[in-house]
């Protein structure tokens, strides 16, 4: 089943006219291939926790777990440098199995954390019904109940397909909460939110950064604020990096904010002594 994974996210490339770099290229791509199957086998990638605020009372209402991938010769790697492999190699599959297994071990180290974690998912993966099995058969292993895991979709055009629409609203049915990564930059038309079973959007950090460069943008931010509350979707806002951005949003109404004003992503156990685990 990865072969044909592998297959099939190969194809397109078959008849493509290749530049001078390819070889390079392909060369590079091979290796750090080799390199992320060699990673899922030895467990060199760890989640790293960044917490998520209320910014009424700068309480914590929960983490997003970012994967960091430490490599044996080449150091700490962001996912930025190793993701898009992990997409392209067809590895998405097992990469995501594996961070549902390292969730789980968090939540065996500590039991007393109540707080949602949400864990990222590729929406390749979800083209897949055996997905859907395999992931919730993770936590049922673990003993963690599906209404307590949240599941961040980035919005792509992937996951406007018939399938992956059932396979998320199949995620849905069974009780995860499922969570719009990086709402409003994708190519994509508003109407695929009518069919999407999501109860959260995570408003992308673009829309933040580009704050004070134009009046324009606050406008923009302000209708992409108003659709979610129309729509009635819980709206986290990411990518807040200072106090004039964080006074802004409170004034559009924006209740709930992730950003490295507050924290950035932090090694687990600092992460969590937080929140008193
Ligand atoms: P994302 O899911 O949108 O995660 C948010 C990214 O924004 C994280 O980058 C986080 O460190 C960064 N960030 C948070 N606050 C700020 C801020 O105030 N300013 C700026 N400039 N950045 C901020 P990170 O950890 O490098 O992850 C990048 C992307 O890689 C993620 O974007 C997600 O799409 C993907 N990714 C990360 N971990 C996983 C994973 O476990 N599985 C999968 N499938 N994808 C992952
Ligand atoms: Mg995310
Ligand atoms: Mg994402
Ligand atoms: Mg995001």
């Amino acid at each position: 089943e990865a072969a044909l994974r592998y297959a099939k996210a190969h194809r397109r490339g078959a008849g493509e006219d290749y530049s001078h770099g390819y070889q390079r290229a392909l060369l590079d791509n091979v290796s750090i291939i080799s390199d992320l199957r060699n990673a899922l086998e030895n467990n060199e990638l760890f989640l790293m926790l960044q917490p998520k605020v209320e910014v009424q009372s700068g309480n914590l209402i929960g983490y997003e777990a970012l994967v960091r991938w430490q490599h044996p010769q080449k150091g700490l790697i962001p996912p930025g440098d190793f993701m898009p492999q992990v997409e392209k190699s067809g590895l998405y599959y097992e990469f995501d199995l594996y961070i549902a297994r390292a969730y789980c071990d968090i939540r065996r180290q500590y039991p007393a954390l109540t707080l949602p974690v949400s864990i990222n998912i590729s929406a390749n993966s979800l083209q897949y019904g055996s997905f859907v099995t395999e992931l919730a058969a993770v936590f049922e292993q673990a003993g963690i109940a599906f209404d307590e895991v949240e599941l961040e979709v980035t919005e792509s055009v992937l996951i406007q397909s018939d399938e992956a629409i059932s396979h998320l609203k199949k995620l849905h049915q069974l009780g995860f909460v499922i969570c719009l990564d990086d709402f409003g930059v994708g190519f994509s038309s508003l109407s695929y939110l009518l069919n999407l079973p999501v109860q959260i959007i995570k408003v992308d950090r673009a829309f933040v950064a580009s704050l004070d460069q134009s009046p324009d943008a606050v406008a923009v931010l302000n209708c992409v604020l108003r659709l979610g509350d129309e729509l009635g979707k819980r709206i986290i806002v990411e990518g807040v990096e200072t106090e004039a951005q964080l006074d802004l949003l409170a004034a559009l109404g924006v209740r709930y904010v992730q950003g490295y004003y507050y924290y950035r992503p932090l090694a687990i156990e600092a992460a969590l002594s937080l929140c008193g685990c």
